[in-house]
């Protein structure tokens, strides 16, 4: 048997000693991650029933039918079975000084004719219908109610003021813990416990920030009296989330910046000097800005740790390259990361290409630049492997091939990741690691991402990086343009295939992967392949490349393709990020329905990179084609007729596609479209929190909660700096609820 000996304020009692658990259901409560009543005390609400009003019964008959709550109280008047299966049902009916009301129960017939005593008083809530135009309940919410001397009434918990909701998932339906089970079970816990839980900020940052004591707010987060007192509850736990995962960032950040020495570059470089001079086009404003950010961070003896921002097309390569010349113009390598091979092999050809041209290292050498990926022949790899560790590679091109074991470095003095939002921050860590172990000081970090981030939310997944951002595109673009077509105007698509390729343009068509029916997919992918190169465009030249190939065949169709060898890539999602190819001039996106909104813009920004007229094409199914042409900026609520025919996606799916759709077809703002695709995802999806090796968010919304975020970071960031290593005896609570909570995440980053 279990130990008995928890103390009645012991927040840390396994919930199957608290009355109503058991056992049983405290495996149930256990699979949603509630151990302790510490964890059920932190089961917040995810909504609130407004029942602030007690109606009188005689004022229902205008409430019927509405929808809207109410809710009653009343003397138990008389209670009868009546009618025959499947009508058979209890009925009670109360009463007040206004009139009576029946109570319906279809279900727990006995329990219910038994529960109550003529004459006794309840509290009902429910929605009003009428029933032969007589008012009715069925299966209201109960609370038996006392009734004092001064007809104070006492005793509610299910049928006024603000009853907390908590989540009722299929695990706790099973376990019978129902909505009124769990509500019942939150009372006693928070009466016996709320008030013994321990203080885990300093009275300083509570007064400055008008905080109320931990243990009010997790009383009234879960049993508010009015919506003033919710929200300011919510406003308490959301700061100490926000709190601490700040708490963390600062430290990350600051073992970063302070404690470690890095390179002091000189930035004077001839060689990026030349490179800007014999560039085919004019930097924009923004990215020399940026370059001076990057240049200034260099020549610091710090190490740099910086997040270069810039929409898909902005022009983020040319900017690394030149971070690049004055790395190994101070003689140091350069690792540069990509997530894909493809894409690591493009970089690779484009930084020989810029840099053939620029004239020889002080030691009569031109810039070497090596490439380092999975599929490689043994030779070459074993000869790239050396060219890195005798330092005469300068810079190496690579996928997370970089961060094996066999790489030895001869001293990286920079590191770049491109595209980070593919990494996790574990291997943004181990090569910045490797990087160190070459130069024995902290190596410049750039991670560049294509995901705009909207402000407040870099702060958080990104909170200790520098931000730059690129907000300005090249001068000549040209918009891109983009169309839904259905799936069964298959004719006019191709029509519109051949019109670009007779203009000597290029052609992408990309059909989905996705990831639990990839074999599937990739079949339908090959097979519609076939189709188009044997029936449809027999005359033209089409390819195939997808993830599967060996990376010689990849490169070679990416080669072709570059060398205008092919009218027409058909490709999976492999060329999603980062592909440059500005004879490209029309993206087909078949099952445009099925990819998320950051993939679709990301896809989309694969045309457009010259200075021809681009077009992006969506190809859904017709349902949904149907509903974009009606195009409105108000949402398109799906009606029955839409429904029928239409694949195994549920509403809420169908509903989300609709939105994807829209959302493209109206802008190509990358912070617009990450704002909505956050939206549609939640922050968790998006970033996913176990990449970034943060603590997860219970109650903080960061969509919501801006000032929040900022003024408890403001908080943690002083902290850190004033008070380190948390020793001063304010920060004593801090400190223990630091070290006994977040554990995981600190080791996580204590890799870095
Ligand atoms: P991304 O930011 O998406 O990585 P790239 O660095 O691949 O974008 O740049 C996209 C294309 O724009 C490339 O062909 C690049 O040579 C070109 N480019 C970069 N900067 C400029 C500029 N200032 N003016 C015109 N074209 C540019
Ligand atoms: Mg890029």
């Amino acid at each position: 048997m279990a130990k008995l000996s928890h103390s009645k304020a012991d927040i840390l009692t396994p919930v199957q000693f608290i009355k109503g658990i058991g056992p049983k259901r405290a495996e149930i409560f256990a699979l949603h991650g509630i151990k302790t009543v510490r964890d059920l005390l932190y089961y917040f609400p995810f909504d609130y029933l407004n029942l602030t009003e007690i109606s009188t019964i005689g004022s229902l008959r205008k409430m019927a039918d509405t929808g809207k709550l109410v809710s009653v109280v009343g003397t138990v008047r008389a209670i009868d079975i009546v009618g025959r299966p499947p009508r058979r049902r209890c009925i009670i009916i109360i009463g007040d000084q206004t009139g009576t009301l029946p109570l319906l129960f279809f279900q727990n017939i006995n329990y219910f004719k038994s529960a109550f005593q003529l004459g006794e008083t309840i509290a009902v809530s429910g929605k009003i219908n009428s029933y032969m135009n007589r008012s009715q309940i069925v299966h209201p919410r109960i609370d038996r109610v006392e009734v004092d001397e001064s007809n104070d009434i006492t005793g509610f918990l299910h049928t006024k003021g603000f009853i907390p909701k908590y989540s009722s998932n299929e695990d706790f339906r099973l376990g019978r813990i129902t909505d009124t089970v769990f509500r019942k079970i939150m009372k006693t816990v928070v009466e016996q416990f709320a008030s013994h839980v321990e203080e885990i900020l300093s009275n300083k940052i509570l007064a400055e920030n008008n905080l109320i004591p931990l243990t009010t707010a997790l009383h009234d987060v879960h049993f508010p009296l009015s919506d003033s007192e919710k929200d300011i509850a919510r406003f308490r736990l959301k700061f100490d989330e926000w709190f601490f995962f700040q708490l963390l960032l600062a430290y990350r950040k600051k073992k970063n910046k302070v404690d470690l020495p890095g390179i002091p570059f000189k930035i004077e470089s001839k060689l990026a000097r030349r490179l800007v001079d014999s560039l085919p086009f004019k930097l924009t404003k923004a990215q020399i800005h940026v370059i001076k950010e990057i240049a200034n961070d260099m020549r610091k003896p710090k190490p740099m740790n910086r997040l270069l921002q810039g929409d898909v097309g902005s022009g983020k390569t040319v900017v690394a390259i030149i971070a690049m010349l004055i790395a190994i113009e101070n003689g140091y390598q350069v690792a540069f990361m990509a997530p894909t091979e493809i894409l690591a092999e493009q970089h690779y050809r484009t930084f020989k290409r810029f840099l053939d041209g620029l004239p020889r290292l002080y030691r009569g050498l031109p810039v070497n630049v090596r490439l380092l990926i999975g599929g490689q022949r043994k030779a070459l790899r074993e000869d790239v492997l050396e060219d890195i560790r005798r330092g005469t590679a300068n810079i190496i091109v690579g996928t997370h091939a970089l961060i094996q074991e066999k790489v030895e470095f001869a001293n990286v003095g920079l590191v770049i990741i491109d595209e980070q939002h593919r990494f996790g921050v574990a291997q943004r860590a181990e090569l910045m690691r490797k990087g160190k172990e070459s130069i024995k000081v902290t190596p410049d970090v750039i991670v560049m991402t294509a995901t705009p981030i909207p402000r407040t939310l870099s702060l958080t997944v990104y909170g200790d990086l520098d931000v730059s951002v690129i907000d300005e595109m090249p001068k000549d673009r040209k918009s891109i343009k983009t169309l839904v077509m259905p799936e069964s105007q298959s004719d006019k698509l191709h029509k519109m295939m051949r019109e670009h390729i007779q203009r000597r343009e290029q052609v992408y068509i990309i059909y989905p992967i996705i990831e639990e029916s990839e074999k599937v997919d990739l079949k339908a992918a090959v097979e519609n392949f076939e189709i188009l190169r044997n029936n449809i465009f027999p005359d033209l030249r089409v390819a195939l490349i997808h993830g599967r190939m060996s990376s010689e065949e990849k490169d070679k169709v990416m080669d072709d393709f570059k060398n205008k060898r092919l009218d027409i890539l058909v490709s999976t999602t492999v060329i999603e990020v980062g592909i440059d190819i500005p004879n490209a001039t029309l993206m087909v996106i078949e099952h445009a329905e099925r990819f998320g909104l950051s993939q679709l813009h990301q896809l989309r920004g694969r045309v457009g990179r010259g200075t021809d007229q681009s077009y992006c094409i969506l190809i859904v199914p017709d349902w949904l084609a149907k509903l974009t042409s009606r195009q409105s900026h108000t949402p398109v609520f799906l009606h029955p007729e839409n429904r029928q025919n239409s694949t195994d996606l549920s509403d809420s799916d169908k509903q989300k596609a609709l939105t994807r759709i829209l959302t493209m077809l109206e802008t190509s703002d990358g912070f617009k479209i990450a704002e909505v695709d956050l939206k549609l995802r939640g922050p968790g999806d998006f970033f996913g929190t176990r990449q970034s090796g943060l603590p997860e968010l219970h109650i903080a919304n960061v969509l919501e909660d801006r000032k929040i975020i900022l003024a408890a970071r403001k908080e943690a960031f002083h902290l850190v700096d004033s008070d380190p290593h948390l020793r001063a005896k304010e920060n004593q609570c801090i400190r223990k609820f630091f070290y006994d909570k977040l554990k995981d995440s600190l080791n996580f980053f204590q890799v870095g």
